[in-house]
């Protein structure tokens, strides 16, 4: 597996490959990766000659308040992993690499970027579109992969990638779990052992949101409710939002009638983390 750190070298890596007539995939991640990552890696594998996984905690996704000084980091545990996975190229850059210092280019979107994540995090989205349209132009993808755990995020991409007409095909991948339910996620790391064993609690919520959909519950605040009192039974978790959208535009419903995703973000003492199940109505 080849490394890079400068924009440069992927170009000239991809343009080889290119010529060549190589498919190539794309796996955008913040690193500290695992099994989450590595599905996507997986799946970019057995769809294209080549896969490039990104890792770079992009400064502009975080809030002058959130984590990222903190946001752990093993680059040698992270380029293994890769390796171990079947990636062709690992592209690591540092943020002066990727952002000039008189930089004033956005990738900006109304609408879905306002609701669920948005609303506590405002200026989050603006900075994915952005790091993402860069990476974009630099590996020129014919395939990007991203999880369904960030289901916003996903719907975001997908959108961008519609408006903007970048020849990108966008697959979306499976939440990986822990065997008690937990989304397996980076942030994990930040929890302690009590709020380790505190942190199921979200799937359970969501899982109790499903059941009550399956037994024909169609009121979605009576499901957001009951969602909300599993959480309540939890000390350690601090709810930031509970949302029951139109699993395709991420809008609020008040009566269920299509498929929904029940979304939310809570914190587990100081991390907060976020899930979400997507409920068929047949
Ligand atoms: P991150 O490094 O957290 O920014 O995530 C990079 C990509 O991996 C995103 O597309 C995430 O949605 C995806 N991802 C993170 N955790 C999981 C998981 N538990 N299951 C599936 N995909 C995941």
């Amino acid at each position: 597996m080849k490394q890079a750190e400068t924009i440069r070298q992927v170009r000239e890596q991809i343009s080889r490959w290119k010529g060549d007539g190589l498919s190539i995939g794309l796996v955008p991640t913040m690193g500290y990766l695992h099994e989450g990552h590595e599905s996507l890696i997986a799946a970019s594998v057995q769809q294209n000659d080549r896969t490039v996984v990104s890792v770079f905690v992009n400064p502009m996704q975080f809030g002058p308040s959130e984590d990222l000084q903190a946001y752990p980091r093993d680059l040698q545990r992270d380029a293994a992993l890769c390796e171990a996975a079947g990636a062709a190229l690992l592209f690591h850059p540092q943020p002066e690499e990727m952002y000039a210092p008189d930089f004033c280019s956005f990738v900006d979107m109304t609408g879905l970027t306002e609701g669920l994540c948005g609303k506590s995090r405002p200026t989050h989205f603006r900075g994915v579109c952005t790091v993402v349209m860069k990476l974009f132009q630099i590996v020129q993808p014919d395939r990007a992969y991203f999880g369904q755990k960030d289901a916003q995020q996903l719907a975001v991409i997908r959108r961008m990638v519609r408006d903007l007409d970048v020849p990108v095909e966008i697959v979306g991948c499976p939440i990986v779990r822990e065997a008690d339910g937990l989304a397996k996620s980076s942030r994990n790391s930040y929890l302690s052992v009590p709020e380790r064993r505190a942190a199921p609690v979200l799937y359970r919520a969501l899982c109790r949101g499903r059941e009550l959909l399956e037994q024909g519950e169609r009121d979605a605040d009576r499901v957001a409710r009951a969602v909300r009192d599993v959480l309540a039974q939890e000390p350690l978790a601090r709810i930031d939002y509970v949302s029951v959208v139109d699993a395709g535009s991420l809008q609020p419903v008040s009566a269920v009638e299509r498929d929904v995703l029940v979304a939310l973000a809570v914190y587990i003492g100081n991390t907060r983390l976020i899930d979400n199940i997507t409920c068929q109505i047949s």
